[in-house]
């Protein structure tokens, strides 16, 4: 069944070697209950992981059942512990957070037998426990989890059994019971391989193997126990090659389950991880298009190709001080630009703040006269109602276009259409409602705050003014408008006066909405790019928090991952369910983050009145580069844990 020949194992610690094993030669046949004796640290565990294919050997040939053993890949060898070998370990080595039902059929399920459930059952039933199944091991006492650990090992139906002292860390009674199931597996035909340092457990095996120093010392058989020759010729057929079907996601997915309920605190900072990341970016990116949308139909609303003219502000007064008022522009300038070849559309402007009143509502509001081509020139053309006509302007009607944000002050969702109210205590006629131009953002101030009048109107009756505070003018064509620009400062110069005076260029502050425009979007774009940045700092923030809950997740788990290799669970299984857990958790995390982000956006548009917009993209972004953090990081130190040794794992402090 076992047969060494000249088998060696040397461990380096630095430059210190141990030779461990040295040139062991034995065999062991089918059916022998074999007890490996020796003072500690003479190297009988060593032994026992070589047979156990938990370890490889330095030198020296191994067959098992006749076949050679060091040509197969690790996962083969650990297909072969899983069907051949049960372990029994000293420490028990039983996963808490599982039932002792769970436990007992974790070997069926890297088996790919997972029907077979009702042997662990039964299993557990022939060690005495039938009424213990669904304990957990810290529910069980050091003997019932050894009885636990002995149904596992059985479950696959294995030729060998390899027990470490696994009567080492129990009671006298416990050490009976042990014994006695081990001594009946015997009976029943099973080859048992027992490292003790007890005399007295010894002296129930058939054949005591002394060791010292890493050498066999003594070998004596005795009468009981020979070797039957009925169980030999089941040698180790390759290990037919399991594929990852359906049933081995359900499981790896129900062990991962199982494993974050186990670790609930750390599972919930993982989320909380991921969480935090995604909902910070979609909230973040949600402000930045936001308000980006908002300043864009803002602009949109500016109207194209528009010039405005003001009185220049740095005009100096070395003019004689009765021409301080040429710079004034006056409704004869606007027909003069309106000749212009390049002048499409031409509007007088003078604004101040007014009060108006509905009934008993009121209201502080800035009020704007204009002329009739002010409406299309500034996207205004009313929503509701109409503007005003030529002959209003002409008979200074008291007539009024209302903003929207005017009419939610003033008439509470009444139609203000037809209706009087009162600006500055002079009645007007409402004839008209203003489309909406977008909620103000940061400083710029709310477009629709706004009442529109004949500009002959706000001059004459409400503001007193008699010259106007700006002209807008709407060029042919954008190609125009550089040129535009400095025909219309040459006619006003001229129609003033003003040629050769000194800063004559001064008397007038012409500006190109255009570039306006420009200034307004490279400062969203700006603001968009911080927010951008603080979004991907918070993400790997979140991204390095997942990975190190993983590292010490993995860390923690380096035992378990060696006691799922030894009974029989290749690298694979062991990526797989590591990977299901980190995806599950990403998940989780990335989607309440999603809710939370959407959350915090929408509150924030509701509570703080700030334009969000919400875009697919951030979502996907968020949640893709969740997904790759929490897997990514996740995976990599498991993959780590997935290469070592099992026994090495297993030893893992
Ligand atoms: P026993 O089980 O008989 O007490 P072991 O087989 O565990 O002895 O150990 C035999 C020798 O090998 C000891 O000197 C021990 O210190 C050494 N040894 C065992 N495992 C390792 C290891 N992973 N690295 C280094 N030395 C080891
Ligand atoms: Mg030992």
């Amino acid at each position: 069944m076992i047969e060494f020949q000249g088998i060696s194992k040397t461990y380096r610690i630095g430059k210190i070697e141990v030779k461990a094993v040295r040139e062991v030669s034995l065999k062991i046949e089918a059916g022998e209950f074999v007890a490996i004796m020796g003072a500690s640290g003479s190297g009988k565990s060593t032994l026992m992981h070589l047979m156990g294919l938990l370890d490889r050997p330095d030198q020296g040939r191994y067959l098992l059942a006749g076949q050679p053993i060091s040509g197969l890949s690790d996962d083969e060898l650990a297909a072969l512990r899983n069907r051949l070998i049960g372990f029994v370990f000293q420490q028990f080595h039983l996963l808490p957070h599982m039932t002792a039902l769970e436990n007992a059929e974790l070997p069926l399920i890297y088996a790919g037998q997972r029907e077979m459930v009702g042997k662990a059952r039964r299993e557990l039933e022939a060690v005495g426990l039938s009424d213990r199944m669904t304990h957990r091991p810290n529910e069980l006492s050091g003997g019932q989890q050894q009885r636990v650990a002995i149904a596992r090992s059985l479950v696959n139906d294995p030729l060998v059994i390899m027990a470490d002292e696994p009567t080492g860390n129990l009671d006298t009674r416990s050490k009976e019971e042990i014994l006695a199931i081990l001594q009946r597996l015997n009976r029943e035909g099973k080859t048992i391989v027992m490292v003790t340092h007890e005399p007295e457990m010894a002296a129930h095996a058939g054949r005591i193997i002394q060791m010292r120093d890493g050498r066999i010392i003594a070998d004596d058989r005795r009468g009981e126990g020979v070797p039957s020759s009925a169980a030999e010729g089941a040698g180790p057929a390759r290990p037919p090659k399991r594929p990852y079907d359906f049933l081995k996601v359900v499981d790896s997915t129900h062990q991962a389950i199982a494993a974050m309920i186990t670790h609930k605190m750390r599972s919930f900072l993982s989320i909380l991880g991921i969480l935090i990341g995604v909902a910070a970016v979609i909230a973040m990116l949600a402000l930045g298009s936001g308000a980006q949308a908002s300043i864009e139909q803002q602009l949109s609303s500016l109207g194209s190709n528009l010039l405005r003219v003001r009185p220049g502000r740095s005009f100096v007064q070395g003019v004689a001080l009765e021409s301080g008022t040429v710079t004034r522009l006056t409704p004869r300038d606007i027909d003069a630009i309106h000749r212009l070849p390049d002048v499409r559309r031409v509007s007088p402007s003078v604004y101040g703040r007014v009060q108006v009143v509905y009934r008993s509502s009121n209201a502080n509001t800035t009020l704007e006269g204009v002329n009739i081509e002010y409406a299309p020139m500034r996207a205004s053309e009313p929503v509701a109602g109409r503007f005003f006509t030529q002959e209003e302007l002409r008979t200074r009607a008291k007539v009024a276009v209302l903003g929207q944000t005017v009419i939610q002050e003033l008439f509470e969702g009444a139609d203000p259409i037809g209706q009087t109210v009162k600006i500055n205590l002079i009645n007007f006629r409402v004839i008209g409602v203003l489309p909406a131009k977008g909620a103000s953002f940061g400083g710029f101030r709310d477009q629709d705050d706004i009442i529109l009048v004949p500009v002959t109107t706000a001059m004459k009756r409400l503001l007193g003014k008699e010259y106007l505070d700006a002209v807008y003018v709407e060029g042919a064509s954008a190609d125009v408008l550089d040129a535009l620009q400095e025909e219309i400062l040459d006619l006003l110069v001229r129609r003033h006066r003003l040629i050769n005076q000194p800063n004559a260029d001064d008397a007038f502050d012409i500006r190109n909405m255009a570039d306006i425009k420009a200034t307004l979007e490279s400062t969203t774009r700006t603001m968009s790019v911080l927010l951008g940045v603080i979004a991907a700092i918070s993400l790997l923030v979140g991204g390095i928090g997942i990975m190190n809950i993983m590292l010490v997740s993995v860390a923690e788990r380096t035992r378990e991952i060696g006691l799922r290799k030894a009974i029989g669970a290749t690298q694979g299984d062991i990526l797989m369910q590591f990977l299901t857990e980190a995806t599950l958790l990403s998940l989780i995390g990335g989607l309440i983050g999603i809710g939370v982000g959407v959350g915090i956006s929408e509150s924030l548009a509701f509570f703080a009145g700030w334009a969000v917009k919400i875009s697919l993209f951030s979502v996907v972004l968020a949640t893709g580069f969740s997904l790759a953090v929490g897997i990514g990081f996740g995976l990599w130190p498991a993959r780590q844990a997935s290469f070592l040794n099992p026994i090495d794992a297993l030893r893992y402090e």
